[in-house]
């Protein structure tokens, strides 16, 4: 794009959580990183979203590497290189895949690192390695995905929630044409579920939520499919006013949604957990119903292997008007409002915080 990137040597601002400090995350000017490693990369980082793992990381229910800085979803532009990076040059739009294993035990060793226990400095992004939430960031080469030209920096974090529903469709497909589909939740994933659903031409989705402001901005996407409470669809199908689902989506992580939900399925339908539910929270479900109607249970754990594919869908959402950010949620933050972005998105009055971290180059 011809424009010369110069490596600063400034410090820079950054959003960093030690929760031996403070119970909050902090603005703190610290150095920017610099390119050690041959195969690293330095980004110039143009956006970053903050996601509800940040929430959880600062209450305390994720675990993180103390004094990280956060931000786990991010898009930018390369600014360095190491000496042996070959796919990358200065000036690169990217985005950055944050996960990866261990690279070491067997989970990592068969690809499913999205499963790997063993953090350590050298995993996720945002979480145990510096992430986003700053001017700069370092990552790995292998890290980082290009982006079509198409896709504006400030939007494109969202490639990597895209990424883990992509993981999750791999685990639902096939879904049949007319299937009849319930989605618990409508924070940001069950929003980008809800659309890539119509993209693909389903048009019988109901959409389960009971936030006040989350129904709003799901009635805004346009896709036309009801939002009810799951005390509404419970009783529409007590009364048979309504047919059994085919297929449920939990994005809420929510113990009591999901068991009221296992009520609502038809013979031979799948249901899907994805939300992420506290680890101490228990189900009642009549196992009868798993037998009887053959019933599919899978779960979905963030994203494997589905990066490029959730940058190409993307793209391909985006152009067709099905990626509208204002639409699913989305609010623009600066790093200075961090508190009022975090209190935004945990009250559920937006489904998306992004940082917009520099000026230039968003589009
Ligand atoms: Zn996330
Ligand atoms: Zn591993």
């Amino acid at each position: 794009m011809g424009i010369q990137f110069d490596i600063p040597t400034a410090t820079m601002k950054s959003v960093q959580f030690n929760p031996d400090v403070s119970k909050k995350p902090h603005l703190v000017h610290c150095d920017v990183p610099k390119v050690t490693n041959p195969k690293e990369v330095l980004l110039k980082v143009i956006a970053a979203g903050v996601c509800g793992t940040d929430i959880h990381i600062i209450h305390g229910s994720y675990p993180s590497r103390k004094g990280v800085i956060l931000g786990h979803e991010l898009a930018g532009v390369v600014v360095d290189c190491g000496s042996e990076v070959t796919t990358l040059k200065p000036g690169d739009r990217v985005v950055c895949n944050p996960n990866r294993g261990c690279g070491c035990c067997n989970l990592c060793k068969v690809g499913r690192y999205n499963l790997c226990k063993k953090e350590s400095s050298a995993s996720t992004v945002g979480i145990f390695r510096d992430g986003g939430f700053a001017e700069y960031c370092k990552v790995g080469e292998s890290d980082l995905m290009k982006i079509y030209d198409e896709i504006p920096l400030l939007f494109a974090p969202l490639c990597e929630p895209l990424s883990c529903v992509v993981n999750s469709w791999h685990h639902v497909e096939p879904v049949a044409a007319g299937a009849r589909i319930a989605i618990l939740g409508a924070g940001i994933i069950g929003n980008l579920y809800a659309s890539l659903f119509y993209f693909r031409g389903y048009r019988n989705v109901v959409v389960s939520e009971i936030n006040e402001s989350r129904i709003e901005i799901c009635k805004s996407m346009g896709t036309g499919f009801e939002i009810l409470s799951p005390a509404t669809i419970g009783g529409q199908l007590e009364k048979g006013s309504r047919q059994p689902f085919n297929l449920i989506i939990d994005t809420s992580g929510n113990a009591k949604a999901i068991e009221a939900a296992f009520e609502w399925l038809d013979i031979g339908a799948k249901f899907c957990a994805f939300g992420i539910p506290n680890p101490a929270h228990k189900i009642e479900i009549r196992p009868h119903i798993l037998v009887g109607k053959e019933i599919q249970v899978v779960g979905s754990m963030a994203e494997c292997q589905t990066f490029p594919e959730a940058v190409d869908l993307f793209q391909a959402m985006y152009e067709a008007g099905r990626i509208v950010p204002e639409k699913l949620g989305v609010k623009i933050f600066n790093l200075e409002q961090h508190e009022e972005a975090f209190q935004a998105l945990a009250s559920g009055e937006i489904s998306k915080a992004l940082f917009s971290i520099s000026d230039e180059l968003k589009n």
